[in-house]
């Protein structure tokens, strides 16, 4: 027998209790939050999708691995597993565990990167956008135009424009460009995937200008997933397969582990062979990170992400989740609510900008359709656009994002099918209302990364 969609290849051991605040009691919760859904406790949410960084539930053998947590000092088992595991599936010599993807960060740019540098990425994810510009750098955005059309379909929306690539490296000139950055999935642009095709010709064209590639690889397993869907040459390699070819064309990794590798808390540097950076980044991790063998986490952490990384690769698990996204998107099309089309690997990206036409980007319409979504049914989301952009670092003013998105991020092996239809349920809801909804206006804001702090206010 086979179903349209793939049922959880997992059955539910434990459960965590959630509520329904009467609308009343959202309303005042969301008030005294002042309209930013990161200051909301998670007890007063019904369905959480504000990331789906760190919210996976970990099966069975990672709880059994948390047991061997081998919490000495200096050398524990665990960390030698993890290093072996990692080895194994990305192909590189030398692997850093670090506590989260932006300690990486931490680490890794600093060495690249320094005033008058320049980062060009497919799109810098927020964290990694925020330590181009601590290290003292500017960040360049990259991506292939077909991401900004959000209705048409294109299998690899995540894609580098290589011929814009190679115009930016001209004209920064290549000694200024401390760094190509390869997001994958692009996150920004909607967790959309990058194709084999396209990071091999990145590869060719840093090679070429003598200029470091770095992946940002929080979510490997789900790009590989689709290049294994949607590539031509791929359909019969293994997952296993096209992540190896995947990593060999770049140098260097860094990893938020608190996505496919489906751990709770946890991060990775690889280095594909140079012995001298790993020698850099050991001498950088010690100081900011802990000692190189445990980098931040303890050693049963060690554990739960080696088996993670495993997990996160399994051809079943992996058809099960793209499948929830999938399972998500036919019922907004059955609505016709708007989204990044096709759908990406670990979020739904709702396209605020269509559905809510009569705000303009420095109203933020991402950030007001995901406060309605809390309003509506208790669901927390984010916004990617403009709100989580931020001004400009030279010139203090807002910049506009390409896209306007509020983000359904779907925790991994979380949230049943019954829990999408609740969202489905209230975003048809709103969409009947949305001309009534308003815009928002900042009261606070801190210098970076302003949209997990900021204060704001609906627009009267
Ligand atoms: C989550 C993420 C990061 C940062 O990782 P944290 O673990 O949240 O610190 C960096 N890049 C991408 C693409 C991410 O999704």
């Amino acid at each position: 027998m086979k179903s349209k969609y793939y049922a959880e290849p997992f059955k539910i051991k434990m459960v965590e209790p959630i509520k329904i605040l009467s609308e009343e009691v959202r309303l005042k919760k969301i008030e005294e939050a002042h309209y930013n859904l990161f200051y909301l406790d998670s007890e007063d949410i019904y369905i959480d999708l504000l990331s789906d960084s760190g919210t996976g539930a970990m099966s069975t053998e990672q709880w059994a691995g948390m047991m061997k947590g081998d919490e000495a000092y200096s050398g524990s088992k665990n960390y030698k597993k993890l290093v072996e595991t990692a080895q194994k599936i990305f192909g590189y010599k030398y692997i850093q565990p670090v506590h989260q993807g932006r300690a990486a960060e931490k680490v890794v740019m600093p060495i690249f990167l320094g005033p008058g540098k320049y980062a060009i990425s497919n799109m810098h994810f927020d964290t990694t956008r925020a330590h181009v510009e601590i290290a003292g750098a500017r960040a360049i955005d990259c991506v292939v135009s077909d991401a900004l059309d959000t209705e048409t379909y294109s299998p690899f929306k995540g894609n580098m424009d290589t011929k814009k690539l190679i115009e930016l490296i001209e004209k920064y000139r290549p000694e200024n460009i401390g760094l190509i950055i390869m997001t994958i999935t692009n996150n920004s642009a909607g967790g959309q995937p990058v194709s084999m095709e396209n990071l091999k010709e990145t590869s060719e064209i840093a090679k070429k200008y003598n200029i470091p590639l770095l992946i940002d690889a929080a979510r490997f397993a789900e790009n590989a997933y689709f290049i294994k869907t949607r590539e031509k040459g791929y359909e019969d390699k293994s997952i296993r397969e096209i992540v190896l070819e995947m990593f060999s064309y770049a140098q260097i990794f860094t990893m938020s582990s608190k996505k496919d590798a489906i751990v709770n808390m946890g991060g990775l540097i690889g280095i594909k062979d140079d012995e001298e950076l790993y020698e850099e980044v050991k001498l950088k991790t010690i100081p900011l990170e802990g000692f190189v063998s445990y980098g931040g986490l303890a050693g049963r952490d060690l554990e739960a992400l080696a088996i993670g990384l495993e997990e996160g690769i399994d051809i079943n698990y992996l058809r099960y989740r793209i499948g929830q996204m999938e399972y998500l998107a036919s019922r907004l099309d059955e609505a016709g609510i708007p989204y990044q089309y096709p759908v990406g690997g670990h979020a739904v990206f709702i396209d605020a900008k269509k559905l809510l036409p009569h705000i303009p980007y420095y109203e933020f319409p991402g950030h007001a359709l995901a406060v309605e979504l809390y309003k509506e049914a208790g669901i927390r989301t984010c916004d990617i656009g403009s709100y989580m952009l931020g001004n400009d670092p030279d010139t203090g003013e807002q910049l506009q994002s390409p896209f306007e998105f509020t983000r359904l991020a779907i925790p991994r092996r979380v949230y049943t099918q019954s829990h999408l239809d609740v969202v489905a349920d209230a975003l048809i809801a709103i969409k009947e209302r949305a001309e009534t909804i308003k815009g928002y206006k900042i009261l606070w804001e801190p210098k970076i990364l302003r949209h997990f702090t900021a204060k704001l206010k609906p627009i009267e």
